[in-house]
């Protein structure tokens, strides 16, 4: 029976044909009454978990969420689907506060997003004393955990309220959390009782491409190029200046880019934010100051110009791309380098020996992705524990790299690195391995190590890339103590004694990586798409709400190509429920019709 109500409210108020993925199974658990912790990956329609169960269930739903402009745009969203939704935060007015709370107290509200420092609150505490909630959900719930990079201390304190309601179905939503971080959720947040629904971490929609840089501006307009116009995009870089600099970069270019990150004032950085969510702004540029609040579903492409320093912050931030399930790209440029200032970076932090350690080994994990020969998808999911077949769609399966057996010269590598004390870089060692005598060299005594000159197949940068890779493979290491050398690890001796294979990945040389089979553009606009996002554009600047609270990408898609003549057909769009049908059918179908030639047989009366 409430599942009945749970997929006609699907249908009728979110306009959407059936459940996805988990979902159903979700919803009927937590109408059930139990609790649950939800893992799953951006994009995935974690909101409807509990959305749904609160418009099914009596009472309403207190929605704990840590961010304050993703909560605005939630209500704003739920209230366009005929959803009566408030935030309780603190921008609001005691004024504004007091009424949100008064509609709350006289059961008007069926959703309430709090914010943790709120939901603590001995006002908030009181209040909820004396009603009875339909469901907690608790959004972001990896906030919970000590250990993340999102701790919010508050989170720990949210089992007052539940304590007050132990009755009332408690729902952990996150897209990001290892087993230990699920484990540290169930507990602090009481959900041993309930079940955990993983979702796997594979977003099917991202397109992986990660090149070695060469010329960073080339490859990086190369990629903006075959976006689609207009899009929206966030460029990642490592630092403030970069960031700065990129964006005027950008804004030369022709594109409407702002900059972002923890420098620029509080006022600035929402300003800039506001004018992405609106589409004002074009591509965000910005460091990873630019992060969890990040809740625009038509996000087409995210480019990084620096190397993340962790598979999990790679995969946190290229999953800001389409969140709305259409075809978006995601674009990663890293070199050398950037592991260097990274290793630097860890250094200079005051964490314990034993994290340090750890940040070095995640970066080596990526490293490893990004000199991967296989499918890049498959690297990125295993590390999580998951799996896939070789995608098709990362620039590995579509343009396979070539590799070579490298396991004599990396012997050679090795070997230089041995005899001259592990001690030099990377530029060194390539001038001794193909004899080219620095002054150094000689009053180190290293023109006369057998090493000297046995490198001379390869060039210079060919050294490079073989030097790299050892160190993506766990080979060799960055030793930051000893200014950047390189040193040996547990597995360098088994390669140098030949008790080990190596293969390695040629580098693509920048001309043959831009003649790569130019990726088709994500989805080809038309004129009637065009026209129907003006339409949006107008009706979102009226209500001075962000354009896709009104209609998603995929709705106009499916909107321009299948051009519903009536109200009817336009209810069968996805997307497309009762309260915006009633608000916004008639303005799309006339937007869609409005060059319709007239039919036959109003030519012959005329
Ligand atoms: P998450 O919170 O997991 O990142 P969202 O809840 O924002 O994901 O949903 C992602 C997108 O998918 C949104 O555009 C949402 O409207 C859409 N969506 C969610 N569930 C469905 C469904 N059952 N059918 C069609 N679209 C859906
Ligand atoms: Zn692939």
């Amino acid at each position: 029976m409430q599942l009945q109500s749970a997929q006609t409210i699907l249908h009728e108020t979110f306009g959407y044909a059936g459940f996805r993925g988990l979902q159903q199974d979700v919803i009927e658990h937590v109408l059930a009454g139990q609790h649950a912790l939800v893992v799953m990956p951006t994009g995935s329609g974690k909101s409807l978990c509990y959305q749904i169960p609160a418009l099914v269930r009596a009472g309403c739903t207190i929605v704990i969420s840590p961010l304050i402009a993703l909560m605005h745009d939630q209500v704003t969203a739920l209230q366009q689907l005929g959803v009566a939704a408030a935030a309780l935060n603190s921008t609001l007015s005691p004024a504004q506060q007091a009424e949100v709370e008064r509609q709350w107290l006289d059961g008007h509200l069926r959703l309430l997003y709090v914010a943790p420092e709120r939901a603590l609150s001995n006002g908030f505490l009181n209040r909820l004393e004396g009603v009875s909630p339909a469901l907690f959900a608790i959004d972001e719930a990896h906030c919970v955990s000590q250990w993340g990079h999102d701790f919010r201390p508050e989170y720990l304190q949210l089992t007052r309220l539940f304590e007050m309601h132990p009755q009332v179905p408690r729902l952990a939503l996150t897209a990001t959390a290892d087993p230990q971080t699920q484990r540290e959720i169930v507990e602090r947040l009481q959900l041993s009782a309930g079940r955990t629904f993983l979702g796997g971490f594979d977003r099917p929609n991202l397109r992986y491409t990660i090149q070695l840089r060469h010329q960073e501006k080339q490859q990086a307009q190369r990629f903006l190029e075959r976006q689609p116009t207009d899009a929206s995009g966030i460029v990642y870089c490592l630092s403030r200046r970069k960031v700065e600099e990129t964006a005027q970069w950008l804004s030369l270019q022709g594109f409407r880019a702002l900059p972002y990150h923890a420098g620029l004032d509080n006022a600035t950085r929402q300003l800039h934010q506001r004018k992405f969510q609106i589409n004002e702004c074009q591509v965000m540029v910005a460091t990873i100051a630019f992060g969890m609040g990040v809740d625009k579903p038509d996000v087409r492409y995210v480019m990084h110009l620096d190397m993340p320093k962790s598979i999990e912050a790679y995969y946190q931030e290229t999953g800001r791309a389409g969140r709305d399930g259409l075809p978006s790209e995601v674009f990663m440029l890293y070199g050398l380098n950037d592991s260097v200032t990274l290793l630097q970076m860890m250094e200079q932090s005051h964490s314990p020996p034993a994290i340090k350690q750890l940040e070095r080994l995640k970066l080596r994990s990526l490293l490893g992705l990004c000199e991967t020969v296989r499918c890049r998808r498959q690297v990125l999911l295993e590390y999580f524990g998951d799996a896939c077949e070789p995608c098709g769609n990362c620039d590995t399966c579509l343009q396979p790299v070539e590799s070579w057996d490298a396991t004599v010269v990396a012997q050679k590598a090795l070997s230089a690195v041995y005899r001259t004390g592990q001690r030099f870089g990377v530029g060194y060692l390539s001038q001794l391995l193909r004899g080219q005598l620095e002054p150094r060299m000689r009053t180190n005594g290293h023109a006369n190590l057998p090493t000297f000159g046995v490198g001379k197949e390869l060039s210079d940068k060919e050294w490079h890339s073989v030097f790299r890779q050892l160190v993506a493979h766990g080979f060799l290491e960055v030793n930051m103590e000893g200014h950047g050398g390189l040193q040996f690890t547990q597995s360098s001796a088994a390669l140098l004694k030949g008790q080990e294979k190596l293969q390695l990945r040629r580098d693509l040389q920048a001309s043959k990586s831009a003649s790569a089979k130019a990726l088709a553009p994500v989805r080809q606009s038309s004129p009637l798409f065009e026209r129907l996002r003006e339409t949006r554009l107008r009706l979102a600047k009226e209500q001075g709400v962000p354009p896709y609270v009104i209609f998603h990408d995929s709705t106009l898609y499916e909107m321009a190509e299948k051009k519903p003549s009536s109200l009817d057909a336009m209810r069968r769009i996805s997307g497309v429920g009762e309260s915006k049908l009633g608000r916004y059918g008639e303005t799309f179908l006339q937007a869609i019709h409005q060059d319709d030639l007239p039919s036959e047989g109003d030519w012959i009366q005329s």
